[in-house]
């Protein structure tokens, strides 16, 4: 059997006679295997070591510093990689200094302080430089070590060194941290919009999970669901966490809605809309819109939806086109008002004209004479009521009709306005029936107000009632309250109209009216009356053909005694006189021009400057005011601005009395307010006349 083979040494010695015969030999033996294998080994990783050495792409060597002198490092040997990088053929660097080599004095000097250092500290130093700049820019990373200096080299230190050449390293370093900054960055800016932007944003991991990655703030006051609960939770699968429907109510399933489409299937969605019913119960609707992420090379790596809660631009579209459909039942019915209101004031043109015509007839008969006066003074009647109605209606709109109110006998006011109606009443033959709680019933109302709120609802029911039809007018009482209510047996009101009859120029269609329909204002005027008293006004009727009833419920006010000025303004209003308010410093001029007032019926209050009248008029309240410009203290401009400044002076017609009347006085009187500009002294007439215009405007 053989085993491991074992290396002798031997030694030995041949003994010879003279003839050259081997006479003895002596010898020793000795068993050198394991010096023999240890030469092996060692030869062996000297080949290895050496195979590495040269194999290396980093640059090695070993280096010689002249002991003192630190100008220069000489190669002692250099691996294949350094002399590739010098440039030179295997073996040429050795002896060769770094600088003949082409090392800059600069980057000398550093290898050498590390040198130095590694031999002052006896251990690797490890440093990383870089030379060279702009594009050119090397970077460098180094290990040096001392080696023990040998016999032969006794002013010589040498130092291993290893050295890589790290500059792409360095650029991909660097270019993966700019990376980073803007991702970081990006990430950042992500964050800011998904904090403040009013607007619901989730973003989704890919599929298969379809995982929400994150939800803007603003998505999750929405959803009313805090981040915790919606980041992680699969969109494509089955969620408690919302409850979504389609605007026709059907469900869709999760793998249908839009962020899952848009990673499923890469889908880009616009403007759809979901109704989401959030934890508190309530429904919002949702505009969404949501589209894939995709990576570089197309592929989905995730989503993010849109949502926008559009539940409030719902309600303001309805209401806009509510807005619109209002302004053009205004506009139309405008346009119909106008039609009816050029027949109604025509109407009356014919009969004026022919009886006008018979007038100028010679020798016309007396009696055709005296019915063509009658003629004429109805049909002005007709006309004057048309207008005042027309007058009323416009300042009830424009809040400019300020009601005179005072302590009212109720029956009064009923009886007025159905006086007014009798005559009509009677021509159609219908009964009227009025029933009044018994006993006097005194309220706060403007007696001329209410009394043509009466009438306008008394001569309706006529109007809308057949001949020997009946009419009731009940009133009720309370300590707070009184309600009047008019019924009549006519032609009533479709249910769908009973809501909008109060609308001004709101007439029912033609069929449905009579011939003798009015303008379509007078219900807005009751509304707009009734209204002023803090009232309300309602119709009801049980359908076309059916009759109908209006009622109107008004607080009664304090039933205190009525104050001086009420009655003052009652005993007025009674004898069709006007309060005349009389301010002039020039006292004689003032005392005049109230005595003729007072002559010709009116009540007159003379104060001699402005203050004082500014004082009295808010209790007198002056139908007409006389206000001299120029007075001390406060010119009657002053004055009169003041005085507009009452609500109830837009009843009051204005009247400047100057000694100026250019064109620039009459002009700077109207911008202060006043109607009228009379240059003194005036004549009689002059005040006549505007007294008789006063009277028409009351
Ligand atoms: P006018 O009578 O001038 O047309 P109103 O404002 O007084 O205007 O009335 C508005 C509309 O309401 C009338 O055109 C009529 O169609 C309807 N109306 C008013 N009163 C009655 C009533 N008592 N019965 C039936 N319809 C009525």
């Amino acid at each position: 059997m053989f085993g491991e083979p074992r290396y002798w040494l031997a030694q030995g010695r041949y003994f010879y006679g003279p003839q050259g015969e081997l006479l003895r030999s002596v010898g020793v033996t000795q068993d050198i295997t394991s010096m023999h294998l240890a030469e092996e080994a060692l030869s062996q990783t000297g080949a290895i070591l050496n195979s590495f050495y040269n194999a290396a792409s980093i640059l090695m060597g070993v280096v010689e510093l002249e002991e003192g002198d630190d100008s220069d490092v000489f190669h002692v040997h250099d691996n294949a990689a350094a002399e590739r990088y010098f440039g030179l053929a295997p073996g040429s660097t050795r002896g060769r200094s770094a600088r003949s080599l082409g090392a800059p004095d600069e980057v000398i000097r550093q290898w050498v302080a590390h040198y130095r250092r590694s031999q002052a500290e006896l251990r690797p130093i490890t440093f990383s430089h870089a030379h060279g700049s702009g594009q050119d820019t090397r970077h460098w990373s180094a290990v040096v070590a001392p080696v023990a200096g040998t016999a032969t080299t006794p002013t010589r230190r040498r130092f291993a060194y290893a050295a890589s050449d790290i500059t792409e390293h360095v650029a991909t370093k660097l270019k993966l941290e700019q990376t980073l900054a803007q991702a970081q960055s990006a990430e950042r800016t992500l964050q800011a919009l998904l904090d403040y932007l009013p607007e619901g944003i989730c973003i989704a991991d890919a599929a298969p999970d379809v995982r929400i990655r994150a939800v803007s703030r603003y998505g999750q006051s929405l959803v009313q669901r805090p981040g915790e609960e919606l980041v992680g939770a699969a969109v494509n699968v089955h969620m408690d966490l919302w409850d979504l429907y389609r605007p026709d109510g059907s469900r869709p399933p999760p793998e249908d809605l839009p962020l899952s489409r848009a990673v499923l299937h890469g889908e880009v969605i616009h403007n759809e809309e979901l109704v989401l019913r959030r934890r508190d119960g309530t429904e919002v609707t949702l505009l969404c819109s949501a589209g894939p992420i995709r990576d570089a090379d197309g592929d989905v790596k995730g989503g993010v939806i849109a949502w926008r809660d559009i539940e409030q631009l719902k309600q303001l579209d309805c209401e806009r086109t509510a807005l619109l459909e209002a302004l053009r039942l205004a506009d139309r019915r405008k346009d119909e008002f106008l039609a009816t209101l050029s027949h109604e004031l025509r109407n009356p043109l014919a009969p004026i004209r022919t009886a006008t015509h018979l007038l100028t007839v010679p020798n016309a008969p007396a009696d055709v004479i005296s019915h063509a006066r009658a003629v004429i003074g109805r049909q002005v009647d007709t006309m004057a009521l048309l207008l005042d109605d027309l007058l009323d209606v416009a300042r009830v709109t424009q809040g400019k009709l300020v009601l005179r109110v005072e302590s009212v006998h109720l029956h009064e006011v009923i009886d007025a306005a159905v006086e007014a109606v009798r005559p009509h009443v009677e021509r159609k033959r219908q009964s009227l029936d009025v029933q009044l709680p018994a006993g006097p019933t005194i309220m706060q109302a403007d007696r001329l107000r209410l009394a043509q709120v009466v009438t306008n609802l008394l001569t309706n029911a006529c109007k809308y009632s057949d001949p020997g039809g009946s009419i009731r007018l009940s009133a009720q009482v309370t300590d707070a309250r009184v309600q009047i209510s008019v019924s009549d047996d006519g032609i009533g009101i479709p249910a769908d109209k009973l809501g909008t009859i109060f609308d001004m120029f709101n007439q029912l269609d033609s069929a449905h009216r009579r011939a003798e329909g009015g303008l379509g204002i007078g219900l807005a005027l009751v509304k707009g009356l009734v209204g002023l008293h803090n009232g309300t006004a309602i119709a009801e009727s049980p359908g076309l053909g059916q009759g109908s009833r209006f009622t109107i419920f008004l607080p009664r006010g304090s039933s205190d005694a009525p104050d001086a000025e009420a009655l003052l303004s009652e005993t007025v209003s009674a004898s069709g006189a006007v309060r005349v308010l009389v301010v002039d410093d020039n006292k004689d001029g003032a005392d005049m021009l109230a005595r003729l007032l007072e002559v010709r019926g009116h009540v007159v209050r003379v104060t001699y400057n402005g203050r004082a009248a500014l004082a009295l008029a808010p209790s007198f309240r002056p139908q007409v005011a006389f206000v001299d410009i120029g007075m001390p203290e406060m010119s009657g401009h002053e004055l009169a601005i003041a005085l507009r400044e009452h609500p109830w002076s837009a009843d009051t017609l204005m009247v400047a009395l100057s000694g100026w009347g250019t064109e620039q006085d009459k002009s700077a009187s109207e911008r202060a307010g006043f109607h009228r500009h009379l240059t003194k002294p005036v004549d009689v007439t002059t005040i006549d006349a505007l007294m008789r215009d006063a009277a028409q405007r009351r």
